[in-house]
């Protein structure tokens, strides 16, 4: 009994594989069916380079001193 479910198992085309659907524009990695992926304008990109490309760190700039250091440039010329 074990060895003819071993045979049918062997025999069986592996068709739980994935398969190929979309090509990242970045890496060009293909992105499989059921992958997640993301469409950016109409450019299909795969996680990783979600990451590389599309992620900004946040950060705080005080505007005001900022301004306050460009009206101290001006007064010196
Ligand atoms: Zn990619």
């Amino acid at each position: 009994m074990l060895e003819n479910l071993n045979d049918r198992a062997w025999l069986d085309p592996p068709d739980n594989e994935a398969k190929k659907v979309l090509k990242c524009y970045f890496c060009g990695d293909w992105i499989y069916s059921g992958d997640d992926y993301y469409s950016l304008y109409n450019i299909d990109c795969c996680e990783d380079c979600l990451n590389l490309h599309y992620r900004q760190t946040a950060e705080f700039i005080d505007y005001q001193e900022e301004f306050s250091d460009s009206e101290c440039s001006e007064i010196k010329e």
